[in-house]
């Protein structure tokens, strides 16, 4: 069977990888270069991490696991009649066909929205090092998890670091979850203007509701676009991504999709780690064992040397288990944990709330 994967980020190389031994591997990828990791951007970007390891694998690894890379290859086109991808370097046959065309940054809309850059990529990436360095400051526009990532990482290499966010919940958490993250990056340096609208952008900063911020170098990461255009154009059916059911079936035979670009139940993915999950379940599907996706929302982050991981669902009704872990319930029974800076304490209560265990 020859699975054509288009997208090389962490689905479409975690299904390569389970895939390869057994199928013809075809990964379609737009960018020039091997898989590298997102997650680990803002750590380059401090100066903690050089670039050569942000790719974990070789291209001689892909030739020795037998995965054929095709880079620098656009996806234009699925023909599902002749089961034919078409890319702008020639047309790539398929049984299955796996989009795992992830999604990019969300662009702010504000006039002089070109004085501000974002971050997906390693050129992103590349760009925002060497203004970092010429400026020694940044404004970060968001309050998810890539904004405080990125806040956390350089504010501890030691950057002047302001966080604009127009709320006033981080990560979308409880008003006390909030404030706890918030004091942990404010004792690693970062200063933050909560419910600060941002209205326009110039050369020398950033004017909000509550005022101007100068700052030269300004950096949005509030939020993802799935990239939808491929499956849209081809008559695949799509909401704010491609539409998947819990086989990560498409609406087209044969064409399935994973990570940033997939939307389940009304939900996209968002992190490595979904990617990573879906992909897995994919290889099963593929080779023929009986197996679904069910959506769980899990996921850990590092902001500068403090963890959180949010866990399951974290509405309703929520206690602190002790001053690490708050836990939401619904009736008994545990739905979600929100953990900070307990690593192991996560894990344990990831599995519970997973298997539905109790808690004791
Ligand atoms: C700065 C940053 C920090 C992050 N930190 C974390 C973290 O700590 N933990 C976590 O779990 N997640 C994190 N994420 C999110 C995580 O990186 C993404 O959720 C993940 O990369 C999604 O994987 P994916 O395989 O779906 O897509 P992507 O990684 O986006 O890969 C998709 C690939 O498809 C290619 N592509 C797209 N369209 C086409 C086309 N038409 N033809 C050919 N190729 C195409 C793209 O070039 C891209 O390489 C972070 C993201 C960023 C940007």
């Amino acid at each position: 069977m020859r699975v054509v994967i288009v997208g090389n980020g962490p689905g479409g190389i975690e299904l390569a990888k389970n895939l390869s031994r057994e199928f013809d591997v075809t990964i379609v990828e737009r960018e020039n270069l091997p898989h590298y990791s997102r997650p680990m951007l803002s750590h380059y970007i401090a100066g903690f991490l050089p670039e050569e390891k942000l790719f974990p694998y070789s291209l001689d690894w892909y030739e020795k696991n037998g995965i054929n890379l095709l880079l620098g290859a656009e996806a234009k086109l699925i023909d599902r009649l002749r089961k034919v991808l078409v890319t702008d370097k020639g047309e790539v046959p398929y049984d299955a066909l796996v989009i795992a065309a992830g999604a990019r940054a969300r662009e702010p809309s504000i006039p002089g929205r070109e004085h501000i850059l974002t971050l997906r990529t390693l050129e992103d990436a590349k760009l925002i090092k060497e203004r970092l360095e010429d400026e020694g400051e940044v404004t970060i526009l968001g309050g998810g998890f890539i904004a405080l990532e990125l806040a956390g990482n350089l504010a501890k290499a030691g950057y002047t670091v302001r966080v604009v966010h127009r709320g006033e919940a981080l990560l979308g958490l409880d008003r006390e979850l909030s404030e706890r993250i918030r004091e942990e990056l404010e004792g690693a340096g970062v200063e933050f203007h909560l419910k600060s609208q941002a209205i326009s952008a110039d050369e020398d900063g950033l004017n909000t509701e509550t005022g101007y911020i100068p700052g030269k170098l300004k950096v949005c990461a509030f939020g993802i676009v799935p990239n939808r255009e491929l499956a849209v154009k081809s008559g695949i059916h799509a909401g704010r991504g491609i539409l998947v059911d819990d086989h990560l079936r498409t609406s087209a035979r044969d064409v399935y999709a994973i990570g940033d670009c997939a939307e389940l139940g009304g939900i996209i993915g968002g992190t490595a780690k979904t990617a990573v999950e879906q992909a897995k379940v994919l290889a099963r599907i593929l080779a023929g064992e009986e197996a679904s996706y069910v959506p769980f929302r899990s996921a850990f982050f590092k902001f500068a040397d403090f963890s959180v991981a949010v866990i399951g669902q974290i509405r309703g009704r929520g206690e602190w288990l002790d001053e690490k872990a708050r836990v939401f319930y619904d009736g008994e029974r545990a739905i979600g944990a929100v953990v900070l800076g307990d690593l192991r304490k996560a894990l344990r209560l990831e599995k519970i709330i997973r298997e539905g265990l109790p808690l004791d």
